[in-house]
Formats: structure tokens, sequence, C-alpha cells
């Protein structure tokens, strides 16, 4: 999965280990850009820790806007692994520089191959995703982008009790 950047997008957020207390924390992009038809528009509306902006023809929701204020870019908008990671274990929210997947939180080898997942639901979806027989992405609805760029090697008949093993154990993280 050491090609994700090309195929697989980040969600907007997901766990991260936290570079301070090694726990669960997470990891947020500080701008999300929404077309007006957008359906999130909305749910960020009632949220008053965000500022939503208008940039041409998008808005912007500043999603920590003390820490990362928004700025027009000159050129066109392109995401950097700059975010913001928040830790309930010890309480605190600071810049981060994303490094995935070093950064994963949920993660497992599986014979000499690294197997991670975004979060905790990811993780759940990825082995009831393995143990199916029939493996049908489109019943996961929402997933089907991460289930779909599974490496082979995850998939391999063999290697799915092994896969099923460590994603449990994960689960218990
Ligand atoms: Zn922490």
């Amino acid at each position: 999965m050491t090609d994700f950047n090309k195929y697989n997008p980040y969600p907007g957020r997901f766990s991260i280990r936290c570079p301070r207390c090694g726990g669960e924390a997470t990891f947020d992009f500080p701008f999300e850009l929404l077309n007006e038809w957008s359906e999130e528009l909305e749910s960020w509306r009632v949220d008053t820790t965000v500022e939503i902006l208008r940039w041409g023809g998008w808005f912007v929701v500043a999603k920590h806007p003390d820490l990362f204020p928004w700025k027009e870019p000159s050129g066109g908008y392109r995401r950097s692994d700059q975010g913001v990671c928040y830790c309930q274990n010890c309480s605190t929210r600071f810049e981060h520089l994303l490094e995935w997947p070093s950064d994963a939180y949920f993660y497992c080898e599986v014979k000499g191959k690294l197997l991670w997942a975004w979060s905790r639901e990811h993780v759940k979806v990825l082995k009831s995703f393995i143990q199916s027989k029939n493996r049908k992405i489109e019943d996961y609805p929402g997933y089907g982008l991460f289930l779909h760029h599974i490496p082979k090697h995850f998939m391999l008949a063999k290697n799915r009790d092994l896969v099923v093993k460590k994603l449990e154990k994960l689960l218990t993280l």
C-alpha cells in the first residue's frame, strides 16, 4: 500500500499514533473545500468551532482557524501533509506533519507486508470484507475506495486466516 497517494485519497480525518504519548489520536486536515451543493456543508454550518469562507466558487471550511487560518493560494489549492493532531489521552491539539503510513495507528504485518487502515471502523470493515465469501465491495458503502486498493497479498486465500487474526488483534487496541 505504498502507492496510496496516487490511488487512495485520504479521508478528511483519521487515526494516527500520537507522536507525544503513542496512544490513538486523530489527524485532521485544516481545510475542507466544498461546492455549494455539498451535503456536508450543512453539517459544518452548525459546528461553531469552524470558519466557513468563500473562495472563488468554493466554500472553504477552516477546521482549525487558530492554528491554520485560511490564506488564498496564489495558484490552485493543493492539500499539503500539514495538519492537526488531537489526542484525548494527552488532551492536546497541535500541528503535525503527516507521514504515512508510519503514522498509522492501526497497522500490522502479514508475512513481511504492511497492512494499515485509516480508523477502527476501517479495520472492522476490512475484517468483514476479507472474511466474507463473495467479497463484494458494494456491500460496504463509503468504503469502496479503501477496499478497492487492498493489495492482492492480503486477499490471497492462503493468507485469509492470518489477516483476519491480525485484524482482530488490532481491534483490541
Ligand atoms: Zn497523546
